[in-house]
């Protein structure tokens, strides 16, 4: 995510990392409770999509229109990226689950985008990075809170608890509970470094009582002089990781104990390239075969890493390359459903169309893994090209047309619209969805064509790409097309 909008936090360390190397010369609601629900009742496992209904795709529709456009392009489940509990619309969940639309409550393990949902005093939490204490602090958008800090432990469980209480989620997923940051311990986010993590540091290794020093590279406790301290330190932050995420699930007050009916999903970084397994513990602390061994979740997410998302020319069967990734968990963890997640527009270099995402699916199927999700389904390629009918359906006068994406009102008017018999008279939208009204003749239409309609780029990421434009189709009114 990079500094205008969440796309995205994994992105930013390059960015840091140029800089921390060039500037520093170191070697270094009013919703009412939701109904009990069965704990199988919406899919959560399979081809799925990220959606942040914080952007303005999601805006000036109805709930409705947003689950049908994502039931039209076949998804059964979603991941709704939370970055504001307090905003969370009860009646978009709803919406997707009329749909028969499973709903993950996407939130994030190592700190907060929006601080609106954090109390006051939350910034003792705060990580304390290497930019810190090299004169380089990172301000970017991003607010670090530390795995380690008993009281961020403690609010997270509450708020991962009250939000599954209060919204009718069907599981959550803890995403990005990884320390800062690839490519490692020059990079300004570099940590942490706080009280708390001195504290845990030598609860695990009482003969140590001073982190590393990654800063002065002359000192006794540099990596390079004191190794041994290193590998511990190494271990430490895996350690951590494993047992943050184990707390926040199966710990007292965790989310097993306090809502067993939600599904719970933790993810973990992953990285192609020699050596990507050992980059992954050491840079991020996160080890996916531990975490799954350590967390028993109900599904672990594979997270595809910047370096390799933000490559443009980086192919759909990617996903073979991280078969190490998938080979460990399933070791340890033979049975354990696994999702692969990749990044399909973040930045306009990786805008990924919607063949590329069908690709990168097959080759997930390919090599085994059940799910597939991708950041996120606003953003990605597929927005930027022309809107397709998925289907039309009548009642009376009326006939509802829904397209793949969002559609502009001002290509949908009623010339935009003919019928096989009788005429269109009115047209109303609604995000995706056009309807339209009919004369008494076309109460007896058998088809309905659409011509020059446009999608909204100007609500998209990079709103300067030009409009795409549906020619024309026909499609047999209560039939259903391909997306
Ligand atoms: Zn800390």
């Amino acid at each position: 995510m990079c500094n205008t909008y969440r796309y995205r936090i994994n992105l930013r360390p390059a960015a840091i990392a140029l800089i921390a190397a060039a500037s520093l010369g170191l070697s270094a609601t009013g919703w009412s409770a939701p109904k009990p629900k069965t704990k199988d009742q919406f899919p959560l496992i399979g081809r799925s999509a990220q959606i942040d209904t914080a952007f303005p795709y999601y805006k000036d529709r109805s709930p409705e229109s947003i689950a049908s456009e994502l039931r039209v392009n076949r998804y059964r489940v979603v991941h709704d990226v939370v970055t504001n509990e307090n905003a969370i619309d009860p009646a978009l969940i709803a919406a997707l689950h009329h749909e028969k639309i499973g709903v993950w409550y996407v939130t994030f393990g190592n700190g907060a985008y929006n601080t609106d949902p954090l109390p006051p005093g939350w910034e003792k939490w705060s990580m304390a990075l290497r930019g810190d204490f090299a004169g380089t602090p990172v301000h970017d958008g991003f607010n670090r809170l530390c795995l380690n800090n008993p009281e961020y432990r403690k609010w997270k469980k509450k708020q991962i608890s009250e939000t599954l209480r209060r919204i009718p989620f069907d599981g959550v997923e803890i995403v990005e509970s990884h320390w800062p940051e690839y490519p490692g311990r020059f990079t300004a986010s570099y940590g942490c470094f706080c009280e708390s993590c001195h504290t845990a540091f030598q609860a695990m290794y009482p003969d140590e009582t001073r982190f590393p020093d990654i800063i002065h590279s002359a000192s006794a406790q540099s990596p390079e002089r004191n190794p041994v301290l290193w590998r511990k330190w190494l271990k430490f932050r895996e350690a951590s990781v494993a047992g943050y995420l184990n707390d926040l699930v199966n710990g007292p007050d965790g989310v097993r104990k306090t809502v067993p009916s939600a599904k719970v999903s933790v993810w973990a970084l992953t990285l192609t390239g020699p050596d990507a397994l050992k980059r992954m513990r050491e840079d991020c602390g996160e080890d996916a075969a531990d975490i799954a061994k350590t967390v028993h979740p109900d599904l672990l997410g594979l997270q595809t890493n910047w370096p390799d998302w933000s490559r443009a020319e980086l192919k759909p069967s990617y996903a073979d390359q991280l078969m190490p990734f998938v080979s460990a968990v399933r070791s340890v963890a033979p049975t354990m459903p696994l999702l692969i997640q990749a990044d399909t527009g973040s930045t306009r270099a990786n805008l990924r169309s919607r063949s590329w995402i069908k690709a990168f699916e097959k080759e997930c199927s390919k090599i085994g893994v059940g799910s597939t999700t991708y950041y996120s389904y606003e953003a990605s390629g597929l927005m930027y090209e022309a809107p397709r009918i998925a289907e039309a359906t009548r009642t009376g006068r009326n006939i509802e047309v829904v397209f793949n994406k969002r559609v502009d009102p001002a290509t949908s008017d009623p010339k935009h619209y003919t019928l096989d018999r009788g005429k269109v008279t009115a047209t109303a939208i609604d995000g995706n969805i056009v309807k339209l009204t009919t004369d008494a003749e076309g109460e007896k239409a058998a088809s309905v064509t659409a011509r020059s309609v446009a999608n909204m780029p100007k609500l998209l990421l990079f709103p300067e790409h030009p409009a795409a434009i549906l020619n024309r189709q026909t499609i047999h009114i209560d039939r259903q097309a391909a997306p």
